[in-house]
Formats: C-alpha cells, structure tokens, sequence
C-alpha cells in the first residue's frame, strides 16, 4: 500500500503553483538556465523560430502520445500514470540535464501526492537507452521543489532579464540568437 503524503510545506507550495500558475517545466528549466526560466514565466517564447526546436516539437506530437492515464490532470502533463502504485512517468530522449528532469518529475509526485494524500514517486525513462531511474519524494526533493518554488516566484516578480553564462545546452537552446550565444 502507498504511503501517507506529509509534508509541511503542501498548503504553501500549492498556494504559490496556483498563484504562479506554475508547471513542470518552470521547475526544469529554472535548474537549467535563469534566463530560459525567466523567458518562459514571462511567456517569450521564440521556439517556433528555431527550426531544429520546431522539428523536435512536430516529432513529438506525432510520435510520443501522452498516455489516457493522463487524460483530465489540469495544468500537469507527465507522460504516464500509474494510479494502483503510485507512479508518474516521463519519458526523455537523452539521459542528459538529470538534476533538473527529476524536479520536473519530483514536481509532477509532490502535486500527485499532495492531491490524493499518498507518496508517489516518478519513473523517467530514456527512450534511447531503453533504462529507466526512480525519482523519490525525499526531503532532499521536497527541500529543492520548495526552493525552485521561491526562485521561480522571484523571477516572475522581475522585470530584467537575468544575465546568464554562456552553458552547454546554449547550443540546442531556441533563445541562443536572443542571448547571442548562438
Ligand atoms: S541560450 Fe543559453 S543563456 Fe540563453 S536562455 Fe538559452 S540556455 Fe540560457
């Protein structure tokens, strides 16, 4: 049997989501980039754009069709549910950026969990590899999910655009002409 959801913080993390109207991918890509985050949360969006972005979007919708587990969640998208266990699944191409795809899953468990008062944990599985890992709803998560919370709310409430180094994932990035890091 699934665990009791406890956790301190739920009133005050589902108050800031829905005020922020915040969802899984604020919480990855605050973990990858400020600026993206801050693009993102200000709804500046430039993916159409980048024509490799458009592709990877057109792939997608074709190929990767969310499960009719999901059907009915409002303002989450994970890829798959498991209701009898307790599981959310995502699935990810690449195995790269773990840190900031398991805040984006952790974030999916946290608003399951606080929803239905049980623990559920995430599943990302990597479509190139066919292998798969478990996100676990541990304090170290909920401590982070609730920190991301804090950075996102700051960053909705500024009006500059944050500066930001140059990174890896500039390369692949559909802001990278914005940022001249292209
Ligand atoms: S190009 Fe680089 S710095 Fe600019 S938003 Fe994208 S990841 Fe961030």
């Amino acid at each position: 049997m699934t665990p009791t959801f406890h956790w301190t913080q739920s009133v005050a993390f589902s108050e800031r989501i829905d005020r922020l109207n915040l969802h899984g991918l604020h919480f990855q890509h605050v973990n990858l980039c400020e600026r993206r985050a801050w693009m993102y949360l200000h709804r500046i969006n430039f993916a159409q754009w980048n024509s490799r972005v458009a592709t990877g979007l057109a792939h997608q919708s074709t190929h990767y069709k969310r499960d009719r587990s999901t059907v009915g969640l409002f303002g989450l998208a994970p890829d798959r549910l498991d209701w009898e266990q307790a599981i959310v699944f995502e699935n990810k191409g690449t195995a790269g950026a773990s840190t900031a795809v398991d805040r984006q899953v952790g974030f999916y468990a946290a608003m399951l969990s606080i929803a239905t008062d049980r623990t559920w944990r995430g599943r990302v599985q990597v479509l190139t590899n066919r292998r798969w890992r478990e996100v676990i709803l541990d304090p170290a998560l909920l401590d982070g999910l609730w920190n991301d919370s804090l950075r996102l709310e700051h960053l909705a409430q500024t009006q500059a655009v944050p500066k930001t180094p140059r990174i890896g994932l500039c390369t692949n990035c559909s802001l990278a002409s914005f940022c001249g890091y292209d």
